[in-house]
């Protein structure tokens, strides 16, 4: 019998190789074939394993001590977040073993001002528990029929970011920014969307609740000729963040000023400002939400509303000097990197912080204050070898005077060279 690969057929003369064994042969290419699937096989199960981490849960306790390490402040809100997000991927884990329940899945709704850590938290999250993530505003959204984007571009927003992996997908995280911006009574809608924003709300419910989506793969409006990836929502969570501003007007007008208002803190004059605004949008209620013009079908969709507070002078001081990844920290690390001591001299965070304050933009400022101070610095820095230590002082910031720069050896009598 002529020896031929008794998986392609292929004679010997038409090989490169025929390796033999009892009673059947294999060619040089059936063998790379082979090979190239038992690949194929092996990364398939390394990203099956990856999926089903989020199925080694992690405990509340241990989320928000992990969240901790990156959010200043906002204890309950981290508090609030970790359960939800254990009770989220446990519901996940679970599913198979309680088909005889159906938990309803949570959506997160995170109020709060701007600058204050909505998106941080949602970032973070995603990061502890290794699950892709989408950052996207509600602002562009629009109802079919309108100029603007489908809802479904949120979707393709969170399989960009795992390179259309439609299975990582399916367990990420989207944070919906400026969803107050859809509400139905806003000021601000655009002419060019629905004059309610109503509309946006009704087509984002479909996917917070769970459908399959067809996204378009490049984005912009979906058409009837169009291929579609399909994803399921199911298991996304989705959290939205606003600024609602003057909900706490609205619930002040609900219970009552002299409850919450100014007169409870008649004993704590101490309490700042923002710790009484804090603690009023902590008692929001659904019907607070409808007032401020969200749809009720809307706000049902959200299992957890988490608020959170301004961040004080102390707390932006903070928010400074002890995250993990701090300004403060990787400012140190670069200067170090030239060999060059960075020192903020006493009262200059603060003077920082209030500088942040006086943006009102809550944290989210410190980062452009911070970068005006040190520009010039960090452009003259790599070429002067002779300097060793560089002092930001408070009138860095209040009088955009130069930093001190300490010559090398003449640190002990702190000799200015600018
Ligand atoms: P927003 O509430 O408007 O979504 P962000 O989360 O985008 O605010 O905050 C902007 C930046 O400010 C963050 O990237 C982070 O550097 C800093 N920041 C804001 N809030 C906090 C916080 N609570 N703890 C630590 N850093 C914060």
């Amino acid at each position: 019998m002529a020896e031929k690969c008794s998986f392609c057929g292929k004679s010997r003369e038409r090989v490169k190789k025929l390796f033999s064994g009892q009673g059947a042969y294999i060619c040089e290419s059936c063998v790379k074939l082979c090979n190239q699937i038992l690949a194929s096989d092996e990364e398939e199960e390394v990203k099956l394993k990856r999926d089903s981490r989020v199925k080694e849960l992690l405990k509340p306790a241990e989320i928000k001590r992990q969240l901790d390490q990156y959010v200043i402040g906002q204890e309950r809100a981290k508090r609030q977040l970790s359960v939800s997000i254990y009770n989220h991927y446990k519901r996940i884990a679970t599913q198979a073993a309680n088909r005889d329940v159906e938990f309803e899945k949570a959506n997160v709704l995170l109020i709060g001002p701007t600058g204050s850590g909505k998106t941080l938290m949602a970032r973070t999250l995603a990061k502890i528990l290794d699950v892709p993530f989408a950052l996207c505003d509600a602002t562009p959204l629009t109802e079919a029929g309108y100029v603007g984007e489908d809802v479904e571009n949120v979707i393709l927003r969170l399989l960009q970011s795992c390179n259309y992996d439609v299975k990582r997908a399916q367990y990420g995280i989207v944070y919906i920014d400026e969803i107050d911006k859809i509400g139905r009574t806003h000021d601000n809608v655009s002419v060019t969307r629905d004059v309610s924003g109503e509309g946006v709300q009704q087509a984002l419910l479909k996917i917070l609740e769970g459908t399959t989506a067809n996204v378009p793969p490049q984005g912009g409006r979906k058409h009837p000729q169009q291929e579609y990836i399909q994803v399921d929502t199911t298991n996304i969570l989705f959290i939205c963040g606003g600024t609602f501003s003057a909900l706490n007007k609205i619930i002040e007008r609900r219970i009552g000023k002299k409850t919450i208002g100014f007169a409870a803190y008649l004993d704590e004059p101490q309490v700042s400002k923002a710790k009484r605004l804090g603690d009023i949008l902590a008692q929001v209620e659904p019907e607070d939400l409808l007032k401020f013009g969200m749809i009720p079908e809307f706000v049902g969709r959200f299992s957890v509303t988490a608020t959170l507070n301004y961040l004080d002078e102390k707390d932006l001081v903070d928010v400074l000097l002890k995250p993990k990844n701090s300004l403060i920290k990787q400012y140190t690390k670069f200067f170090e990197m030239e060999n060059v001591k960075l020192t903020f001299s006493e009262d200059s965070l603060a003077a920082i912080a209030k500088e942040a304050l006086r943006k009102g933009t809550g944290a989210r400022g410190l980062r452009s204050i911070l970068e005006e101070i040190m520009f010039e610095v960090m452009y003259e820095l790599p070429s002067q070898s002779e300097i060793a230590e560089c002092i930001i002082t408070p009138e860095s910031i209040t009088r955009r005077s130069k930093p001190i720069l300490i010559a090398r050896g003449e640190e002990k009598d702190k000799r200015k060279i600018a």
